[in-house]
Order: C-alpha cells, then sequence, then structure tokens
C-alpha cells in the first residue's frame, strides 16, 4: 500500500507559501492507519518504549495508537494554556517570532524510555524544544518518529543526535 496516496496536499494553506500536509484521508482509513502504525513500530523494531510522548494536535492520533500497541504510557507536549496542572515550557523560534510548548512536570520520571511522536517533521524546530523538554525532565530519547518529513527543510539537522525515522518522505 502507498501510504502517500492517502496524504492530501494543500497549497496555501493555513497561510501563502505553506504547502500543508494533510493527513485527515489516512485517519478516515482504517487499512491505512493500520499499514502506516506497523510501519511506525517496524522503524522502532524491538527496543523499549516506557512512555510515548506526541505533539498536540495531529501527533496526539498515531501517539496514543503506538502507546497502546507498545503498552506504554501516553504524554501530551501542548501548545501555551492547555495542561492544567504544573507545567514546564520550552520557546522556539518560528519564521517569524517565537512559539511554546508545554508539558506537566511530573510527566516523565528520570530515566524513563521515550519515544518522540509527531505528524510532521518541517523545520525541526518543535522537535528540538520538544527533546529539550523531555531530557530536562530526565526521559531518555530512544527514537523521534514521525509520519513524514519534508526533507527540503532540512528539520533532521536540528535534531541530529537522535535516531529520527519517518515513513513518508517529501
Ligand atoms: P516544525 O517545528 O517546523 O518542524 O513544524 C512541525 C510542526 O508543525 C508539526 O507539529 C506539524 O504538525 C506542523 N507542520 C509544519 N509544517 C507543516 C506542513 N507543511 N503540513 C502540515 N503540518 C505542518
Amino acid at each position: 500500500m502507498d501510504l502517500s496516496n492517502y496524504i492530501r496536499t494543500i497549497n496555501d494553506f493555513p497561510k501563502p507559501g505553506i504547502v500543508f500536509k494533510d493527513i485527515t484521508p489516512l485517519l478516515n482509513s482504517p487499512e491505512a492507519t493500520s499499514a502506516c502504525l506497523e510501519q511506525l513500530l517496524e522503524l522502532l523494531g524491538d527496543r523499549k518504549i516506557d512512555k510515548v510522548v506526541g505533539i498536540e494536535s495531529r501527533g496526539f492520533f498515531f501517539a496514543t495508537l503506538l502507546a497502546h500497541k507498545l503498552q506504554a504510557g501516553f504524554i501530551p507536549i501542548r501548545k501555551p494554556g492547555k495542561l492544567p496542572h504544573k507545567i514546564i515550557r520550552r520557546s522556539y523560534a518560528l519564521e517569524y517570532g517565537d512559539d511554546h510548548i508545554e508539558m506537566h512536570e511530573d510527566a516523565i520520571e528520570k530515566g524513563d524510555l521515550i519515544l518522540l511522536h509527531d505528524d510532521v517533521l518541517a523545520t525541526g524546530g518543535t522537535a528540538k524544544a520538544a527533546c529539550e523538554l523531555i531530557e530536562h525532565l530526565g526521559g531518555v530519547i530512544v527514537q523521534c518518529n514521525f509520519l513524514m518529513e519534508l526533507e527540503f527543510l532540512n528539520g533532521r539537522d536540528k535534531i541530529a543526535g537522535y535516531d529520527v525515522q519517518s515513513v513518508l518522505k517529501f
């Protein structure tokens, strides 16, 4: 099954110049979702994972499926002001200005083996900030995996020290 057939490309969304990769057709197909989940698990191999960290919001879908399959916990990383308990926060640079992500400070125990997941690796800024949050709490990042990677943006250079994997490359 060619999973790229289930990714819809929308030009100039949400702003002019952005080529948006829409995963809703993939999520709308149970066959494609299963195939994609199997491929993500294959990329991980038989390494032990204690917690899967998913990045808001489209990272949550496969992060929770992966956590369930791996019998691991699921931890959300969210945009500012969404998490109700005590949080830690990291800022990261955007093309114009900066943004923040947050995680509950009690979500990770020192030495937890972590799989970080998001739908798209673009510039890598979000993933890098997520790795910093995880390591600040003592988590050990086993792999960063993505449904797809926009190779022309060189996002993997920002998280070069980690095992970075993606199912699809554009
Ligand atoms: P970045 O920090 O530049 O790697 O951006 C990654 C985050 O932004 C991910 O959470 C993606 O969901 C989202 N994102 C960035 N670029 C795109 C794109 N072209 N299509 C869909 N989502 C994107």
